[in-house]
């Protein structure tokens, strides 16, 4: 089994569950005492919370990318960033440790493709939503077409990662107003949605939605499992 580098605490509420999934996935694999070999550096989410509030990307690539080498100099055989937001510097990430990177949005787009939709909702921070580097690589990569919630949608999306889920609040007014996004994505022709924030799974499981959920934190946590067997 291969040693898996992770690095987590955006928010701890999310690594918490990559790190339960990964243990159980292995253990449903082989069985008996299985475990996951697998090293967490967990930051410490106020500081890169900063850096994006104040457009400090340069530094949260330097800070990861730091993150990545120690992960690697302590063994690690592939590096897995959990957070879709700061996969804005993934760039820099990779060319920090030379192993493989299991990138969230590969691992969200697979899945996507092998179900055969081709027009999916995105829901995530607002860096996710309103940038390119995550509907670019959907879109360039795979070809998908992402369709977003309007700019009051996107807002209050954002709002709810940020006040609510990564500080581990649960509320059934935000699942309410986010089934009414989802709804509304399904209106304007998304096939599925996107949970594109590691927390959403949180609040937000199949049975809630309207249309079918790719849950980023499940997908990418498969994607690691499979890479860990390989
Ligand atoms: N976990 C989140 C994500 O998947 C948001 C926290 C962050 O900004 O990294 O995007």
């Amino acid at each position: 089994m291969k040693r898996i580098g992770l690095i987590g605490g955006m928010s701890w509420e999310s690594s918490l569950l990559y790190y339960k999934l990964i243990n159980e996935g292995i253990r449903a694999r082989l069985g008996g005492f299985h475990s996951a070999d697998c090293i967490m550096h967990s930051v410490d989410f106020a500081e890169i919370e900063a850096m994006q509030q104040t457009g400090r990307w340069d530094d949260a690539a330097t800070y990861l990318s730091q993150s990545a080498k120690g992960l690697y100099q302590a063994g690690a055989e592939c590096i897995v960033l959990c957070t879709n937001t700061m996969h804005k510097v993934a760039d820099a990430i990779i060319q920090a440790a030379p192993v493989p990177f299991l990138h969230i949005a590969d691992a969200t787009a697979e899945a996507i493709q092998n179900a055969g939709y081709t027009q999916v909702g995105l829901l995530g921070t607002r860096f996710t939503m309103d940038e390119d580097f995550y509907t670019g690589r959907l879109t360039d990569k795979y070809g998908l077409s992402v369709l977003l919630p309007d700019s009051d949608g996107r807002k209050m999306v954002n709002r709810v990662i940020f006040d609510e889920l990564v500080h581990g609040v649960i509320l059934d007014e935000s699942r309410t107003a986010y089934i009414g996004q989802i709804e509304s994505l399904a209106q304007n022709g998304a096939q599925a949605v996107i949970l594109g924030c590691t927390e959403i799974g949180m609040l937000i499981q199949p049975e809630h939605s309207p249309i079918p959920t790719f849950d980023t934190t499940t997908l990418h946590v498969e994607a690691v499992i499979k890479f860990a067997l390989s």
